[in-house]
């Protein structure tokens, strides 16, 4: 791609708004250009790195005048290709690392105000220092921004207690494809004024707007929370262990994470650091985290006797210190296979009803098993939101002809599981580039109409993040002859 008179003029005027630390071009445009499993590479003009909401704002303005795209980026750990652009057209990447101050953290009222550029760590370290909680947190957390959060609206292992991403905004500011700012920064908890605009830019992936600022929820900092690490005795009854735990804590139960036995043998042994939380080798394991203003050791030790009686676990580790507590939540972020396991993979981000789990999960082995013998099924994830991450690793060489259609079949198959237990295929990390052409057959024909027409309010010219999420073109109806 390269950039004709038109786009020269649209840059020369970003490098006059935004200074020499505002723009980064050339070679070191590299990083921000490719994501974060090296999968999605694309060109961009420039990357803009604006201070402030009226930086932001003036970039968006000279790119609407010179019809130049904007794809937002914040920490790029994005697993869908969404952060980087896609080479449709000329653009430039907006990123929000530049706008990465706490603007207030207020106790009382159990709110954090933030730019959009802040890591989720820095948040959970701010929360901590006055006793509360922040409730974002996944793997990513010490890269992953705020404002990427809200644009994917992010799940993570806080979910069964605290919602998703969505749940933890009461207000954003937001910069409009003409650049005008919506200034919704308000931190109610309560507003029946109408339509609840904040909502539409939650989970809009950088199509509608870019956030600049978000009041989010703090919670209570529970004083007690531990995390036992158990072999699981028979994953057919996988439900059962779950609902005895919630049973037993309530709303305390606040993790309920499967791991499977294969990857987390691999973690172990590419992390010699980390120590094998049970001895007994099982095909799967869970992890369960107990929170609570009381001690949670009487409850671990119920759940753990019920659970042995019952024939649910085999073993189980109760953190003992915070070094245990640390190993066993380190170990859970290490199992992704996406980084132990080389080979071409088919992933899915799937959810679908909690109760739903068992039964998806081994319909889709029998059905990957039926298109290739002893194809490989794992899965591992927040089981307790109904959420699997779940990669199928097809035996064979990519250079043969018939391997491309041996993984198209696999993905549709499994897509279609997922639809008929009235499930998605994105559940948590967005359609991005990845879902974009599979997602069309996850929903109803006016479910994507209005979609379209919601994107094209917002953004006529197509300038925000085009390629990704929805085709709004493809979906309106088309005129009369
Ligand atoms: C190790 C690891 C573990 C992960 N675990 C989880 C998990 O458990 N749960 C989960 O949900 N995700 C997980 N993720 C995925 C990822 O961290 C999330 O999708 C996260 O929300 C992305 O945030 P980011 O700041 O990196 O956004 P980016 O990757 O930079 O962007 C993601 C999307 O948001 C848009 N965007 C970013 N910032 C803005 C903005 N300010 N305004 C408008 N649009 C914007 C981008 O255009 C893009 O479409 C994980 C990723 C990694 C690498």
């Amino acid at each position: 791609m390269t950039s004709n008179a038109t786009f020269d003029s649209a840059l020369a005027e970003i490098r006059a708004a935004l200074g020499p630390r505002g723009v980064v071009e050339g070679a070191d445009m590299a990083t921000y250009s490719t994501d974060v499993r090296g999968v999605y590479k694309g060109e961009a003009l420039l990357v803009a790195r604006p201070a402030s909401t009226e930086e932001v704002s003036q970039v968006v303005r000279i790119c609407a005048r010179h019809g130049l795209a904007i794809v937002s980026q914040g920490g790029n750990t994005g697993l869908c290709g969404g952060s980087v652009p896609r080479g449709e057209r000329a653009c430039v990447i907006l990123s929000l690392a530049r706008m990465n101050k706490i603007l207030s953290v207020n106790p009382d009222s159990y709110t954090v105000t933030a730019e959009a550029g802040v890591i989720l760590q820095s948040i959970h370290d701010a929360a901590a220092k006055v006793d509360r909680a922040f409730a974002m947190d996944w793997g990513a957390r010490g890269s992953a921004t705020v404002g990427g959060g809200v644009s994917t609206n992010a799940g993570g292992i806080n979910v069964l207690r605290f919602g998703n991403t969505r749940d933890q905004v009461l207000g954003l500011e937001v910069v409009l494809p003409d650049g005008r700012v919506w200034n919704g920064l308000r931190a109610l908890r309560k507003d029946s004024s109408g339509y609840d605009l904040k909502h539409l830019f939650i989970g809009a992936e950088g199509t509608l707007g870019v956030v600049t600022k978000a009041v989010l929820k703090l919670h209570p900092r529970p004083a007690h929370e531990k995390s036992m690490w158990a072999s699981v005795a028979d994953i057919d009854r996988l439900m059962d262990l779950f609902v005895l735990a919630r049973s037993i804590a309530s709303e305390g139960l606040t993790a309920f994470e499967l791991a499977p036995g294969h990857t987390y043998e691999l973690a172990l042994a590419k992390h010699p650091h980390l120590t094998r939380p049970v001895e007994t080798r099982a095909e799967w394991y869970v992890i369960v985290r107990f929170s609570g203003q009381q001690p949670v050791d009487d409850k671990f030790e119920a759940f753990f006797e019920m659970a042995l009686e019952a024939g649910l676990v085999t073993d189980a580790a109760l953190a003992q210190n915070l070094t245990q507590e640390a190993n066993i939540w380190h170990l859970r972020d290490e199992i992704p296979p996406l980084r132990l396991i080389a080979g071409k993979k088919l992933k899915w981000d799937a959810s679908v009803p909690i109760d739903r789990i068992v039964p998806f999960l081994r319909e889709a082995q029998a059905r990957a098993e039926a298109i290739q013998k002893d194809m490989r099924v794992i899965a591992f994830g927040h089981v307790g939101d109904g959420n699997l991450h779940m990669s199928i690793f097809p035996k064979g060489e990519h250079e043969d002809p018939g391997f491309d259609a041996l993984c198209a079949r696999v993905e549709r198959e499994i897509d279609e599981l997922i639809w008929s237990h009235r499930g998605s295929i994105c559940a948590e990390h967005g359609v991005g580039v990845e879902n974009f052409t599979r997602v069309v057959g996850q929903k109803d024909p006016i479910e994507f109409e209005l979609m379209a027409r919601v994107r094209m309010l917002f953004d006529p010219q197509g300038l925000f993040n085009p390629g990704k999420m929805i085709d709004a073109q493809a979906h309106l109806p088309k005129a009369a002859e």
